[in-house]
């Protein structure tokens, strides 16, 4: 009688450690065992789906994509709105709780009108959770990485597989991550492994030397992480690269502000960044972008940092050298 396998599933996302943990993955265990998995936001940079085309085909290893599926919250919403929009009360629709804003049953109908799933797991997110994350309600982790990502874990369990769940995380990053254990039982089937828990960053950048893989091109256009295009959580520095580097990208998020604004409570200030972030409630991502490009003190433009050469390699890892 066979023996029950085990796949090696490698989340990647485009970023130094995925890549890193996916070279290790494949040398311990053969191209064979192993399947890397990418959870597509739909807020990505375009060199990072590239890359991650790149790297799979480089290496010949499986791609899979998983993508949230909203559909449902979307059909949820609506029914919820259209009860709204018919005149009932809002405690009627969701109970006595409080709501800093109120739907009127006009904004209702108008929002019905609006709300339908884009197919863009992002945008459709903030448009049924009618607002964008934030730190303290970072839902977009959860949603477009994690479950996608855990449902097709246990897929592959159904499927009669052990999976052991690769994460390229480093004790480095975060006192929190200092604490993860290399392998932990999860049960089920489940594994997780962390192999490159006691890595540092060189150590990344080698193996991807060693392996023949060049670093996901955005290390060296000022992105000290790879994830999201924008993140939520972007660093001042981060967002003044953005700026200068990719406007479109900042076009997109302002056109996203505007959609999931016209779905969303009235007066609620949904914004891609959050209030703290300039101390400004309601300040959208050209604002925000604006207040990135000043120093911290004044609403003088730190010159030094606008006229900064987009073009010039401005890695926090050192790759230029
Ligand atoms: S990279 Fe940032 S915006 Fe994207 S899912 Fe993670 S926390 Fe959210």
């Amino acid at each position: 009688m066979r023996g029950m396998s085990i796949v090696h599933l490698v989340s990647v996302s485009g970023g130094k450690d995925s890549t890193a943990t996916l070279l290790v993955a494949i040398a311990l265990h053969g191209l064979e065992n192993v399947i890397a998995v990418f959870a597509d936001t739909g807020n990505e940079h375009e060199a990072t789906y590239a890359f991650v085309q790149y790297l799979t085909s480089t290496l010949g290893v499986r791609l899979v994509v998983v993508k949230a599926d909203l559909s449902g919250e979307f059909a949820a919403k609506r029914i919820n709105l259209a009860r709204i929009a018919a005149g009932e009360p809002e405690s009627a629709v969701y109970g006595k709780r409080q709501f800093k804003y109120a739907w009127t049953p006009e904004a209702a109908e108008r929002a019905l009108e609006l709300l339908h799933p884009t197919g863009n797991p992002f945008l459709d997110l903030c448009m049924v959770r009618g607002g964008f994350p934030s730190r303290k309600r970072q839902f977009c982790t959860e949603y477009l990485k994690r479950n996608p990502l855990t449902e097709y874990a246990m897929s592959l369990i159904e499927q009669g597989n052990a999976v052991w769940s690769w994460q390229g995380v480093r004790a480095d990053e975060s006192p929190s991550r200092a604490r993860l254990p290399s392998f932990e039982v999860v049960g089920g089937g489940l594994f997780i492994h962390r192999p490159i828990l006691r890595w540092n960053v060189a150590d990344v950048f080698e193996a991807h030397r060693e392996g023949g893989i060049e670093p996901n091109p955005l290390y060296l256009q000022g992105m000290a992480r790879v994830g999201c295009m924008p993140c939520i959580n972007s660093s001042k520095a981060e967002l003044r690269a953005i700026a200068q580097r990719f406007p479109e990208h900042v076009a997109r998020i302002a056109e996203w502000e505007r959609l999931v604004q016209s779905v969303t409570r009235p007066f609620s200030p949904a914004t891609f960044f959050h209030g703290n972030t300039t101390n400004e409630v309601g300040a959208g991502v050209i604002k925000v972008i604006d207040w990135a490009q000043t120093t911290r003190g004044g609403r003088q433009r730190d010159l030094l940092a606008v006229l900064d050469e987009p073009t010039a390699c401005s890695s926090v890892h050192g790759l230029c050298e």
